[in-house]
């Protein structure tokens, strides 16, 4: 049980631990969750191996160590008041370490079931929330057992997966066991693949003493297993489908005990009554991809909550003020944009701030690599149209596929 215990007051302004928040990760995520806490007058530490991490080259402290190194954990603990992660393959005994002297939200208990897909669906099913029907792979007795219902599906490791990786689409049994030798016989999970309508994903926060808010649901597009767009405009989905996201990602939070932002990403199929189904796809235990658009079209980002929840401040319910869709910008636009310049070439970024509404982010990346998520771009505007108008504008000077 998390909620209530060691709840911190962390107070802007302070000296010392007393106004300092941690984070473990030092990735894009870490970096914005440094921005928001930097800029509401905490101090910042982040621990990352890596000495030209994205966060750790803005953060007031930089802890350069393995994640489980008991010296970095350490030098955690003597900085920091409370301490968050911004990636969900922080291993949960490294939380567990620091939570025995310091405020840790999420805890390693929920980490640790957002780390492996088995523990994940067994979770979601506690709460009463469906998901893609499936099975555990663990063993060759298994893959025989698995239904052919599940036929044809996606076999998906259960920990270590991300942006699609770690992932084998098959479509009989033959296929499947390749697949499996493929993946090196680690447990996994055989999902059915489902027709999707739609993917949407909801953000919802939670406090230590179990008070929660949300962000609006948000309608995300996906490539090759990775985002690509996100879009929050009102209509984009049905409302009573909001509604039923909500609830259900609330519901996920809740049984969890959950503190901290949780992201609960969904799939939209449709059912043999004609209304759309939800099923829960997977969380992601701190802010996430799809709700970047929060910083610039909301009265409170993803962030500023994540500093919210961690310190033990109070939570409002945030208000979207405009219509948003957010662009992932991945290394491929700087060597396939424009027409493609073949060798790594900046985006013409002068062309794409003279939009308005056009809220650029960079993440401080040095090395632009193809797949490797550079940065974001979000569009805002008065109105649905103009929104949409910006976003084409921004994808064809980028070079970006159009939807
Ligand atoms: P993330 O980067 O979100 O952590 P991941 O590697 O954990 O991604 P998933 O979210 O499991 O991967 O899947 C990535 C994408 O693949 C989904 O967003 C969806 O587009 C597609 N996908 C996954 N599972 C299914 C399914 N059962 N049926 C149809 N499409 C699926
Ligand atoms: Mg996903």
């Amino acid at each position: 049980m998390q909620a209530g215990a060691h709840k911190p007051s962390i107070v802007p302004g302070s000296a010392g631990p007393a106004g300092t928040l941690g984070v473990m990760g030092g990735g894009q995520l870490g970096r914005m969750f440094v921005h928001a806490a930097q800029r509401m007058g905490y101090r910042t530490a982040v621990l990352d191996p890596d000495p030209e991490s994205p966060a750790g080259l803005i953060s007031h402290h930089h802890v350069q160590t393995d994640y489980l190194d008991p010296k970095g954990l350490g030098t955690m603990r003597q900085l920091c008041g409370a301490i968050t992660t911004e990636f969900e393959n922080i291993p949960a005994p490294a939380m567990q370490a620091l939570a025995e002297h310091r405020p840790v939200a999420p805890a390693a208990q929920a980490l640790a079931i957002a780390q492996d897909r088995r523990l994940e669906k067994a979770h979601f099913q506690r709460c009463g929330v469906a998901c893609a029907p499936y099975a555990v792979i663990d063993s060759e007795q298994d893959l025989e057992a698995a239904s052919a219902a599940l036929l044809p599906g996606i076999l998906k490791t259960a920990r270590l997966g991300y942006d699609g990786k770690g992932q084998r689409r098959v479509r009989d049994r033959a296929e499947l066991a390749t697949a499996w030798a493929d993946l090196g016989r680690t447990s996994c999970v055989l999902e059915q693949q489902l027709a999707l309508e739609a993917e949407c994903s909801v953000l919802v926060g939670r406090g230590w003493d179990g008070a929660m808010v949300h962000f609006p649901l948000q309608y995300n597009l996906h490539r090759d297993g990775i985002l690509v767009r996100t879009e929050v405009i009102a209509g984009r989905l049905p409302p009573e489908l909001e509604a039923r996201a909500v609830a259900a990602a609330r519901a996920v939070a809740q049984g969890l005990d959950y503190v901290g932002v949780l992201c609960v990403e969904f799939f939209v199929v449709r059912c043999a009554q004609g209304r759309p189904a939800l099923l829960v796809n997977e969380i992601a235990p701190r802010p996430h991809n799809s709700g970047h658009y929060t910083i610039d079209a909301c009265d409170q980002s993803q962030f500023d909550l994540q500093v919210r929840t961690l310190a033990g401040l109070p939570l409002c319910q945030p208000r979207q003020h405009s219509p948003a869709i957010m662009l992932n910008l991945m290394g491929d636009l700087w060597f396939d944009g424009q027409g493609g310049c073949g060798a790594a070439c900046t985006p013409d970024w002068p062309a794409v701030l003279a939009l308005p509404g056009a809220h650029l982010h960079l993440y401080g990346k040095l090395k632009a690599v193809r797949a490797r998520k550079m940065g974001h771009l979000t569009l805002t505007g008065a109105d649905e149209a103009r929104v949409r108008a910006t976003a084409t504008q921004a994808a064809a000077l980028l070079g970006i596929t159009p939807d």
